[in-house]
């Protein structure tokens, strides 16, 4: 049993809602394999408690994750924003330095990147269909173009929100799907599923994997203690698919680095979401 004292670091999910994420599991067992002096806590925020929460925290020597549906609004508040913030307008970590600045960055975007090298070996020259428009397919279309895929086609519920997405990320490699119907017979090598849908059991999969023509992998960002329905629906299509448990362990994996300065342990963290998904 780990002794909390005052100079315990505290790191802490924000959000809303933060009930059920797995990152306290996540860290909390990366802290204890690694032997850090730290405590990881989720806290239920809104919006306008953000900045006061993020700034508290900082100061006190500790930082934290952000998660939906705050992302945008932390990557506004930072006093140092990284590369990666900056290009996808979004922040997931945070943390303070001795001069009491507010640091963020966006380890989505190198957890998908890790995730999908681990999954498929290589992007490079592929051909991407992504479905969804909001922070996690940011980080993901991000992660696919400079991973080197050749290109990747968005398809969102709101089509103005894939070609803002589009816009600011993609470049001319990406393009969007203004109708579903543009997909009937197309192919892909890879699906990755950036919507939200999978979070809810009842769920249906985002996409009728019938009008493609051949997928050739499938890979959800969205993870749950069932398969998802997406994932589900690509394997009864034929098509190796997998969720978004990696992903979860790759990003937390990227912001312990940024905390502690220091190698994180994986197997560890693998092993504890395993565990949280079993029981
Ligand atoms: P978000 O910014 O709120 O975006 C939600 C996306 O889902 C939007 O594209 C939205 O479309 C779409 N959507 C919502 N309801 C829909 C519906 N009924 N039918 C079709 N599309 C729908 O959320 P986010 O931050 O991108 O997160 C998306 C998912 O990724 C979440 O499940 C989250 O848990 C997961 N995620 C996983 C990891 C990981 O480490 N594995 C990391 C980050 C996020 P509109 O634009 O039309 O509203």
């Amino acid at each position: 049993m780990r002794t909390i004292t005052a100079a315990t670091r505290v790191l802490a999910l924000l959000g809303d809602p933060v009930e059920h994420s797995l990152s306290p599991v996540l860290q909390n067992a990366a802290f204890a394999a690694a032997g850090m002096d730290g405590v990881y806590v989720a806290v239920g925020c809104e919006a306008d408690e953000l900045v006061g929460l993020m700034r508290g925290i900082a100061r006190a020597g500790g930082g934290g994750n952000i998660t939906l549906p705050h992302k945008e609004k932390a990557a506004s508040m930072l006093d140092m924003a990284s590369d990666t913030v900056r290009r996808t307008g979004a922040c997931n970590t945070f943390w303070g330095d001795e001069r009491g600045r507010l640091h963020g960055d966006n380890t989505d975007v190198e957890g998908v990147r890790r995730a999908l090298r681990g999954f498929l070996g290589s992007v490079k020259g592929i051909r991407v269909l992504l479905l969804g428009a909001g922070g996690a397919a940011r980080a993901a279309l991000m992660g696919l173009l400079e991973e080197g895929a050749d290109e990747v086609l968005i398809q969102n519920r709101s089509v103005e929100r894939a070609r803002a997405v589009a816009r600011r990320i993609g470049g001319e490699r990406a393009r969007v799907v203004a109708v579903p119907s543009d997909l009937d017979g197309e192919s892909f090598d890879l699906v990755v599923n950036a919507t939200r849908l999978g979070l809810s059991p009842d769920d249906p999969s985002p996409l009728d994997f019938e009008r493609l023509s051949r997928v050739g992998s499938a890979v959800d960002l969205v993870y749950g203690r069932q398969p998802t329905a997406f994932v589900r629906a690509a394997e009864e299509f034929g098509v190796r698919a997998t969720d978004g448990a990696e992903m979860l362990v790759q990003q937390g994996a990227a912001s312990f680095e940024l905390w502690w300065d220091a190698e994180a342990p994986l197997e560890a963290m693998r092993a504890a979401v395993e565990a949280a998904r079993v029981g």
